[in-house]
């Protein structure tokens, strides 16, 4: 168990939590939080936000039952934390931007420290947060609120293309990407229970068969995926 640091709300809905202890991890990482006993039966798999040498923070949407429980912790709480786990995002040369919406925009505060200034856009619904955290890892900060961000995204400009978000806003992105030489990554959400590809249940169709998101991905490359087939298996 580790101790809770604070659990701000920072928007409606939207909490930063930071949590005291020395964590690893790679950008596009996530853990799987718990913060009750039996019940809720499964852990929430939250993405790293940020990582220091003697806290992690995630940034979560309480709306379920589980994330409203993480809402309601005070500093001091506890919570379990398992993790890292998932792919995480790769490692890439070139000219690279990250495209966030809403809570998407979770994982790319990390991996925007660890790459070198990339273009950044993110978007919101009704009012955006935290993006004067994300200014200064920036080289270009576009911000959005209920707009299409990505008609701001020239896709032919960059090397490499992080993405998260809905998935409405992952699908248009990989279809404007098509025939492109950019790479685009998606970082995908989907129900899960282990996280550690043990029970099959975030299982999505790509190309290459059956994969599961909690292992195989989260991440994945944009034209890999079955999109027609709205991910389910
Ligand atoms: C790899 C990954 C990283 C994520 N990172 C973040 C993040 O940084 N911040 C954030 O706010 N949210 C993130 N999510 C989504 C977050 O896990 C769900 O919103 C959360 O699990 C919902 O739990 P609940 O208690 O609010 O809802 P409930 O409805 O009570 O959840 C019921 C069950 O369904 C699962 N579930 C429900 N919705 C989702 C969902 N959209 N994705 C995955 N499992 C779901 C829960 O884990 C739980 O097992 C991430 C999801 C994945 C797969």
């Amino acid at each position: 168990m580790h101790k809770i640091l604070s659990n701000n709300q920072i928007a409606q809905d939207v909490y930063l939590m930071t949590v005291e202890g020395t964590f690893e991890g790679r950008m596009g990482q996530f853990y799987m939080l718990r913060a009750w006993g039996h019940y809720p039966v499964l852990s929430r798999p939250i993405s790293i936000y940020n990582l220091e040498p003697d806290s992690i923070q995630f940034l979560y949407k309480a709306g379920g039952e589980g994330t409203a429980r993480f809402a309601s912790l005070r500093p001091g709480d506890s919570i379990q934390l398992e993790g890292p786990f998932g792919n995480g995002f790769p490692e890439v040369d070139g000219k690279t931007a990250l495209v966030g919406g809403g809570i998407g925009i979770a994982p790319l505060f990390y991996t925007a420290r660890q790459l070198d200034k990339p273009d950044i856009y993110l978007g919101f619904r009704g009012a955006s947060y935290m993006t004067e955290a994300f200014a200064p890892y920036a080289s270009e900060l576009v911000v959005r609120v209920d707009a299409n961000l990505l008609l701001d995204v020239d896709m032919q400009k960059y090397d490499n293309i992080f993405v998260c978000g809905p998935l409405g806003m992952m699908e248009a992105a990989a279809r404007m990407a098509e025939g492109l030489e950019t790479k685009l990554y998606v970082s995908l959400e989907k129900r899960m229970a282990c996280g550690i590809g043990a029970c099959y249940g975030c299982s999505v169709r790509t190309a290459s068969g059956n994969r599961k998101v909690c292992s195989d991905g989260p991440v994945f490359q944009a034209q890999e995926v079955a999109w027609h087939e709205k991910l389910s298996v």
